[in-house]
């Protein structure tokens, strides 16, 4: 298998383990402790070794992992990729089971800016982590059903004749509450959802404490096109980035005075402020936490900082053939084009005039080529980790990110001669 071939199979099977953030946390977890990295808690005192490997999480849908550098008690700095582990999806709320017309249906909460019309009509199922009782205290445990347990179903055209001409309008309350059974003996939904997941996890429907569930599709991605050029998956966005990042992390075997570091947070999709989004102080106070152990702890710090890159990597809107009059004409990334330095004047993203050379010449080093995203004058731009990372650490920062159609739709594309550029991109920046 080539290479391009292998990093797009092993992105594939990293989406399809990865239904929901604390999945995707959970696989990266796994692939970094079976390379040698150590799980750390915040709630520890951490003895650290130069060039050691380490990991730690909060509230499982975050994650930083880091390599110390070799002079990180001298001010070297930090190398940081920060990326997103959440995508747009269909919640279920806290008390989601109700019947209605025979039917029994689970009511939803809209995450984030989901591409709605794209969930219904199929094959859903759910996913996320369930709370349960424990002699101890409560246990959190993963939870994923593989069968298609859901289903969003689209009215009918001869009920809704001009659906064509006025396009698909879903009343976010009405409209979105999936079927999940036909009401009957069977008993109340309520009953049916918890029975299933403590199925599942093995325990008793009494012991579980709370549920944390969304929707998510069984569909597997898949290569597809004339000639195997693109990928068909959902949370392309950004599950890619994070792949990208931690491959090229855990590819990372030269010694390096800089720390590298990787930082991946929920809650980017809506907003960011949260104790474990970007808008935390997670990151800083773990870069702090590395400079602790110096002669002058607080100036090591200050230095380190000033001496320090972060990269904030998300996914970047390609130019589509049907809509190409949304793009400005200069301004067109195209798919397999390579990855994308996004820019806005106005701090959308938070890429400037050096850091944007700085990303440029770093791409021309690796043998990547590279492409520059700008929103049209006239519409509005969407942002990215970067501006609040930036805002918070100080830290010259660019934005990138490989180029995609179909963003927030629940089944999103891109490019397969993409991926691997943007992997040898963050070697490149990583030192291999
Ligand atoms: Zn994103």
């Amino acid at each position: 298998m080539s290479n391009e071939k292998k990093s797009i199979h092993d992105l594939l099977e990293f989406i399809d383990h990865s239904p929901t953030p604390f999945h995707a946390v959970e696989e990266m977890k796994n692939k970094l402790r079976t390379q040698g990295y150590s799980e750390l808690k915040e709630s520890d005192a951490w003895e650290l070794t130069s060039n050691g490997k380490y990991f730690l999480t909060r509230n499982d849908s975050s994650l930083i992992a880091f390599i110390v550098g070799t002079k990180t008690k001298d001010a070297s700095g930090f190398k940081i990729i920060g990326a997103h582990t959440d995508s747009p999806n269909l919640k279920l709320k806290p008390n989601p089971a109700y019947d209605k017309s025979g039917y029994l249906q689970l009511g939803v909460e809209v995450y984030g800016g989901v591409l709605l019309t794209t969930w219904t009509d199929r094959d859903l199922s759910l996913a996320g982590r369930v709370i349960i009782k424990d002699k101890k205290q409560p246990q959190s445990k993963l939870v994923r059903f593989d069968e298609s347990l859901l289903r969003i179903p689209q009215l009918a055209i001869h009920l809704n004749r001009d659906v064509n001409e006025k396009g698909l309008a879903l009343n976010k309350q009405n409209h979105l509450p999936p079927i999940f059974s036909l009401a009957g003996k069977k008993g109340s939904t309520k009953d049916l959802l918890e029975k299933k997941v403590a199925q599942k996890l093995k325990c008793k429907p009494a012991d579980i404490l709370n549920m944390e569930l969304s929707l998510y599709d069984i569909q597997p991605g898949a290569i597809g096109g004339a000639e195997g050029e693109f990928i068909f998956s959902g949370r392309l966005d950004n599950l890619a980035s994070c792949h990208a990042a931690l491959q090229a992390l855990t590819e990372s075997k030269a010694k390096d005075s800089m720390t590298r570091v990787i930082a991946f947070y929920d809650h980017e999709e809506v907003g960011s402020d949260s104790a474990q989004g970007a808008g935390s102080p997670f990151l800083k106070d773990v870069l702090e936490r590395l400079t602790l152990k110096s002669d002058n702890p607080r100036e090591t710090f200050f230095r380190s900082m000033a001496n320090s890159f972060f990269i904030s990597a998300d996914m970047a809107h390609a130019v589509h053939p049907n809509y190409s009059e949304k793009h400005d004409a200069k301004h067109m990334p195209i798919l397999n084009g390579g990855p994308v330095i996004k820019c806005n004047s106005n701090q959308r993203y938070a890429t400037e005039g050096v850091s944007s050379a700085w990303f440029e010449m770093l791409c021309k080093k690796a043998g990547v080529p590279v492409q520059k995203f700008v929103v049209r004058s006239d519409l509005g731009c969407g942002s990215t980790i970067g501006p609040i990372t930036a805002s918070n650490l100080g830290i010259r920062t660019v934005d990138v990110g490989n180029p995609m159609l179909s963003m927030h739709s629940i089944r999103e594309m891109a490019g397969t001669k993409d991926h691997l550029p943007l992997i040898k991109a963050f070697k490149e920046y990583f030192i291999v």
